[in-house]
């Protein structure tokens, strides 16, 4: 979107009917492997490979998310994991799909990358839906964490070899991330930085102010020790088919 000028925006809406992709993503710590833009630089990697393949525009990257949890991503204290409140994320996708949507955009696809965004997302889908009907534009909104749904046969794969696999809920910075990163951004991967440490056992609730001594060092929840490329190819690919398959059913 930012590449074009407006006329030519303009004739992608409205002669093309173009699905214009929002990638929103999140500012948090990967440890030390991963740089701390993983999340929304993920989320645009999807849109722009989903765009490529239906044909639509991808939109600025909202980059910051909602604020990061202990449990899921390591918690909001540590340098560089830079959140939005929830009330100005809202505000902010609401707007930017309003400002889509009221200039011709009948097709709108937001790509998530961050576990806590989701529901202050589709409230903000909820909200710009509305506002732009009243306003009598007949836009729809779709909404995806690129990776909701992971084949058995694709985690089987991932954890080959792995005699006690993390699973997902502790993958914040392991295998699955870095191993995405490792295909779709490499030169921002360092692999000389991994760390191991004991994975957190984390009681079944939360407390605040949050207690660091919750998460390891590194700000990792398991190991990305075994990820390699290919993982990272099998994995991104499937999802990259899942959202295609999504977006195909309910735009086209
Ligand atoms: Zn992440």
């Amino acid at each position: 979107m930012s590449e074009l000028a407006w006329d030519e925006y303009q004739r992608r809406l409205r002669e093309e009917d173009a699905i214009v992709f929002v990638p929103v993503g999140a500012v948090e710590q990967h440890g030390y492997h991963l740089p701390l833009g993983t999340d929304w630089m993920m989320a645009r990697y999807m849109a722009r490979r989903v765009a490529a393949k239906v044909g639509g525009v991808v939109a600025e990257p909202i980059a910051y998310g909602a604020t990061s949890q202990i449990r899921t991503g390591g918690g909001p204290h540590r340098c560089g994991t830079t959140s939005l409140n929830a009330e100005t994320l809202i505000a902010l996708l609401h707007d930017v799909l309003v400002g889509i949507g009221r200039h011709g955009a009948r097709k709108i696809a937001v790509i998530d990358s961050h576990f806590e965004n989701r529901f202050f997302l589709d409230e903000a889908c909820h909200r710009a839906q509305d506002t732009l009907a009243l306003r009598g534009h007949e836009a729809r909104i779709l909404k995806m964490l690129y990776a909701e749904r992971i084949n058995p046969e694709t985690m089987a794969a991932v954890y080959r070899g792995m005699g006690d696999p993390p699973g997902l809920d502790l993958e914040h910075g392991g295998v699955l991330e870095t191993a995405m990163m490792l295909y779709c951004h490499p030169e921002l991967v360092d692999m000389s930085r991994m760390v191991d440490e004991a994975r957190p056992d984390f009681p079944p609730y939360d407390v605040y102010p949050v207690n660091p001594d919750w998460v390891p060092a590194s700000g990792c929840l398991s190991s990305g020790r075994t990820a390699t490329r290919e993982i990272g190819e099998l994995l991104v690919e499937e999802f990259v088919g899942h959202v295609t398959d999504a977006v195909r059913s309910e735009f086209r």
